[in-house]
């Protein structure tokens, strides 16, 4: 059975992985992971994550997958044995210098995709290396990985879903350079996604000229400059790639014997990876209860993934080499905070909610909070002292039948159709 794999950033996604299906959850461990910027976990609260994650029969992964120096990599050896007890499923990692202190206790490794690995050579010398698991590299076709997968002697993982990145697994200077920030130490800013504006220097303003012509070849030409755009009219966002989604692939990936299916997404909210891991878990689950001859593409799944955050969808390398660019959010909804529960009665799965904006029978809600994720509902019913109302106005309290247990100070947001 192949593995669904889900990011958590904080404890509202964890919650969101798990209750939407998540076989296992990849979180960072604070600084030493490539979401360094996100909120990320600290040894104290990944303790609490395990066991959450355990009671629902699912697994944590901890990444620690950016450089590391001498002095990062005795840091994290003197961390394994807390992981040890804490009962950490694995650990991501990218640098072989961790291989020993991590079997000396007893975790199980994966090899990062910051490895960038493409071939099944390296995952036999990973497996002498009493490597676990490797995740392949993002720049494979779907032929290529059959083949890795096939021979490989130790289990593989891919990303199905997500952001791609236009530099290969992160190996780029754009923040380094615009934000001093580097995106090999998981602090990318991801200025790729930028409008950028390419100008011909100016010839008769430019004192300079003579150090801006190049010759090259017999052929004399002039420097252009790349930079951020501020003029609506000459703009390009070339270097920002469409997001990943393999959802309508589900049957090739699922003969292609990789263990695990990732989706990428510790910077997102807990909505998002509610919804994307829901909608690859149902369209697995399905192909698991099918079988190949009987499975059918859901036209629902594609609609669930473009409710939330994209870039417009593309299948990356699978297929081909990716060339749609967008630096805008295509999905069609934006979510809108529109309350908070003051009470939950579980006994009648009833939520009493302050409302902050109206609210109206037909209305998509998002619900949110730390240990109960992020559910969406569609409201059929609600009541306003006792009595059952089409619209509730900003400033009321509602009741609502509600479908999963929520808890007091949860948040409730509505989702709503853009007017493109
Ligand atoms: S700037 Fe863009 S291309 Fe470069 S590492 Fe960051 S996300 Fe990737």
């Amino acid at each position: 059975m192949v593995e669904l794999l889900a990011p958590a950033g904080d404890f509202k996604s964890l919650n969101a992985a798990l209750n939407s299906g998540a076989d296992a959850v990849y979180l960072g461990l604070s600084k030493w992971n490539m979401r360094s910027t996100s909120k990320n976990f600290s040894m104290e609260n990944i303790e609490e994550a395990i066991k959450i994650a355990h009671d629902y029969d699912s697994k944590i992964y901890l990444t620690t997958n950016t450089i590391l120096k001498d002095e990062d990599i005795e840091k994290i050896a003197k961390l394994l044995p807390k992981l040890n007890d804490y009962d950490l499923d694995a650990l991501i990692i990218s640098d072989l210098g961790l291989i020993d202190s991590v079997n000396e206790n007893s975790l199980d490794i994966h090899i990062s995709i910051q490895e960038n690995i493409t071939n099944s050579y390296t995952l036999n010398i990973l497996k002498k290396l009493g490597v676990k698991r490797a995740i392949l590299s993002r720049e494979l076709s779907l032929s290529d990985i059959k083949e890795i997968a096939k021979k490989s002697p130790i289990e593989t993982e891919i990303f199905i879903h997500g952001a791609m990145c236009m530099a290969i697994s992160g190996r780029c200077f754009l923040s380094s350079y615009f934000h001093k920030k580097s995106a090999n130490c998981g602090e990318c800013l991801q200025p790729c996604r930028y409008d950028w504006n390419f100008s011909k220097l100016d010839i008769d303003s430019n004192e300079n000229l003579t150090n801006n012509m190049h010759k090259f070849d017999g052929f004399e030409f002039n420097e252009f400059i790349l930079e951020k755009s501020v003029d609506e009219t000459y703009k390009s966002h070339f270097l920002s790639p469409y997001d990943l989604s393999m959802i309508e692939h589900i049957p090739e990936l699922m003969k292609s014997k990789v263990d695990s299916f990732k989706i990428e997404g510790r910077r997102r909210s807990a909505d998002y990876v509610s919804i994307v891991t829901e909608t690859y878990r149902e369209a697995i689950d399905n192909y698991m209860s099918f079988g190949k001859n009987s499975y059918k593409f859901n036209e629902k799944w594609d609609e669930n993934l473009k409710k939330v955050f994209n870039r417009g969808y593309d299948t990356g390398f699978y297929f081909n080499s990716p060339f749609k660019t967008s630096n805008n959010n295509k999905s069609k909804y934006f979510k809108k905070d529109i309350g908070i529960v003051v009470n939950y009665y579980s006994k009648i799965s009833v939520a009493e909610i302050k409302l902050f904006d109206d609210l109206v029978i037909g209305d998509e809600i998002i619900i949110q909070g730390n240990t109960t994720g992020s559910f969406n509902q569609i409201l059929n019913s609600m009541k306003v002292n006792g009595k059952p109302v089409k619209i509730a106005k900003k400033g009321m309290n509602v009741t609502i039948k509600i479908d999963n247990f929520v808890r007091k100070n949860d948040n409730i947001y509505k989702l709503i159709k853009k007017n493109i």
